[in-house]
């Protein structure tokens, strides 16, 4: 017997006596070796006439008496210096990576998990592997056996077909594990079709199924039909990945049909995005935008992520890391050459590659969506109401530093058009002076629509968007800019388009009526900080009062806040309550105080500030005093 090296042997323990879950993955390594096999002959075949590339296959056949599955192939095969060099070490290409980060000490389970390391995984689920291989122009046929514990023999062996055979001899069953489920038809067939099943060469296997006898003719109403077991040969892999094709010869119904039937989806694909990337960064790609989002987009639990592939074979079912956040919604396949089959997720995340075709990917579905936004614009916006929120998301929660590519994807309500806009259709709209983007928060749209400080910022003709969503706001102050225009929330202190004339004649008033403010204030709960002439409503017709935030976190913000849970260090609301000195009930007002009317002051003072919080759609904290006050005004 030859022993093992010192790595395959420590490999090989950790292989038998781990308690890594992932045991299923012992058959796409040895799939992938008898491609990788035939692979090498085909190469061979293209100056070698002599090879008939049509019988090229993979076969996968198991035996449950004697608890053995077989994955044999008629590739490029192995002598006895091949199964020594190659079966007696770690030869994978993750050895190296391996070996260093078993020196460092890690997890070992982890490691394995990472690596996966080929050939030898078949001892998670055998206790003894023979390989019997006859290269490819020999007549000598050689036989590796080992128990994977301390060594291995190679002997000479007979072998009528060129090519390789693994005969994994399946580890008693044990009070967790179940090893006998690795040789039935169902779980093999399984583990191709959810693994190999884009290998490019056919997957034989002997399936059986029950068919109908047929009916005897003189059969009466009461025959039973009767079954017997049929077996066929047949191929269990679908070969040709979708993918790799070109997508004007694959049908849409095609396209439909792989992703209903991979994507836990009914419905059809809103959008089908098929990629083929030549150069220095070789992949394909197929991509898939829902019509519906899934049903827990928006919660934590949420995973986004593309099945990867290399060369055909499954490396990972989802892999976050091909997509942005804010795309998270789409599903697909990515394929690319040049990874490795057992790369780890760590280094995947680090893998320029994979960061590469991740930019690649976030360009293209983004262009995807800008052309539906520009040609299809009801389909956008209905998407838009389904998706747009990972959106806003994407742009708050990088506070802002996606502002570029993804503002111009949103819509706002326009209180002007009354129908969804883009900012950069808002922008177009507005005169060329127009140093802001203006904004309003609140309820409904019908309710912030009729709020004085949007009528006021609309009797100046200018648009506003409207918005019901309390994260918008964050949106707005995350992206800061949009073509040069701030965005001010129209329900916040100065909106720098009072004219000059109207800014003049409040100071004044403000002025005059000094000591009617402070004491109309005093009559008023602390949240109001102040009480000024309003610089916005100044027509006789226009709402009496209007409350505007005192600092920087608007009403709508300060009551998203307060409704978070631990909300202790919520910043604290305070209202600027604006009067229109222009307005009957001010001049009641200015009445009381020379009367000195101290009650009737107060009385004014609860209608003025309720009447803007009920407009502002903020709501009265005592009703009742509301309406006293005004029952005693017009009893
Ligand atoms: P990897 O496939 O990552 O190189 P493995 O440990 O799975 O690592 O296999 C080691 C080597 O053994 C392969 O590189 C290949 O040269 C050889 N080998 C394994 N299986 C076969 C096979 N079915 N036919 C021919 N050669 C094989």
């Amino acid at each position: 017997m030859r022993k093992f090296k010192t790595e395959s042997k420590k490999l090989l323990d950790l292989m038998a006596n781990s308690i890594y879950t992932n045991r299923e993955i012992f058959l796409r390594e040895l799939i992938s070796n008898a491609s990788d096999a035939l692979d090498k002959l085909y190469i061979q075949s293209l100056t070698d006439k002599g090879i008939e590339r049509s019988a090229f296959e993979i076969e996968v056949a198991y035996d449950e008496k004697a608890r053995t599955v077989t994955v044999t192939d008629n590739g490029i095969g192995m002598d006895d210096d091949s199964l020594e060099k190659n079966l007696g070490t770690i030869a994978h290409s993750g050895s190296q990576e391996f070996e260093a980060e078993a020196e460092a000490g890690k997890d070992e389970i982890d490691i394995i998990g990472q690596f996966g390391v080929g050939f030898y995984s078949s001892f998670m689920v055998a206790d003894k592997v023979t390989v019997t291989s006859r290269p490819y122009g020999s007549e000598q046929a050689w036989r590796w056996e080992s128990d994977g514990v301390e060594g291995y023999t190679i002997k000479e062996a007979e072998r009528n077909e060129r090519g390789t055979e693994v005969v994994l001899h399946l580890r008693e069953n044990t009070d967790d594990e179940d090893y006998d489920t690795f040789c039935t038809q169902y779980t093999l067939e399984k583990l191709i079709k959810r693994y190999s099943n884009y290998v490019r060469y056919p997957i034989m296997m002997e399936v059986s199924k029950q068919v109908e006898k047929p009916r005897p003719e003189d059969a009466g109403d009461d025959y039973k039909p009767e079954y017997e077991t049929h077996t066929e040969r047949q191929q269990i892999n679908s070969m040709i990945p979708i993918w790799t094709r070109k997508q004007s010869e694959v049908s849409d119904e095609e396209y439909n049909e792989f992703y209903k039937s991979n994507f836990h989806d009914f419905r059809d694909p809103l959008r089908t995005i098929s990629l083929h990337a030549e150069g220095t960064l070789e992949y394909d790609a197929l991509l898939y935008i829902p019509t519906e989002p899934p049903m827990d987009m928006y919660s934590r639990d949420f995973e986004k992520g593309l099945a990867l592939y290399s060369s055909n074979v499954m490396i990972m079912e989802e892999c976050p890391d091909l997509l942005p956040d804010h795309f998270g919604f789409v599903r697909g396949v990515v394929d690319t050459k040049d990874l490795n089959l057992n790369i780890s997720r760590e280094t995947l995340q680090k893998d320029r590659q994979v960061q590469a075709i991740e930019r690649h990917l976030e360009k293209r579905i983004t262009s995807e969506l800008e052309k539906m936004l520009a040609d299809e614009r009801d389909t956008y916006d209905e998407f838009f109401q389904k998706f747009g929120q990972s959106f806003k998301y994407g742009i708050y929660s990088s506070y802002g530093a996606l502002t570029d590519s993804l503002a111009d994807l949103l819509l706002f309500y326009s209180a002007a058009e009354e129908h969804d806009v883009t900012l950069k259709e808002y922008c177009e709209a507005a005169a060329a002076d127009q140093k802001s983007i203006f904004f309003a928060t609140g309820e409904t749209i019908e309710m912030v629509a009729k709020t004085p400080s949007v009528q006021a910022v609309r009797e100046k003709g200018y648009d506003v968007l409207l918005s019901t969503d309390g994260t918008d706001e964050l949106c707005f102050m995350s992206m800061n800019k949009y073509d040069d225009k701030d965005f001010r929330n129209v329900a916040q202190g100065d909106l720098g388009i009072e004219s000059e004339s109207d800014k003049e004649a409040a100071k004044k008033a403000n002025e005059e009526n000094a000591d009617l403010f402070s004491t109309v204030g005093d009559k008023l709960p602390d949240e109001v900080k102040e009480v000024i002439a309003s610089p916005r409503l100044t027509g006789s017709d226009d709402a009496a009062s209007c409350v505007t935030a005192a600092g920087q976190v608007s009403i709508a913000m300060a009551k998203y806040f307060a409704s978070m849970p631990n909300n202790e260090g919520a910043p604290k609301f305070e209202y600027v309550l604006e009067l229109n000195t222009h307005h009957k009930l001010f001049a009641d007002l200015q009445d009381a105080v020379k009367a000195k009317d101290d009650e009737k002051v107060s009385q004014y003072a609860t209608i003025l500030l309720d009447q803007a919080l009920i407009a502002e759609g903020i709501g009265v904290e005592d009703p009742t005093a509301f309406n006293e006050a005004i029952n005693a005004l017009i009893a």
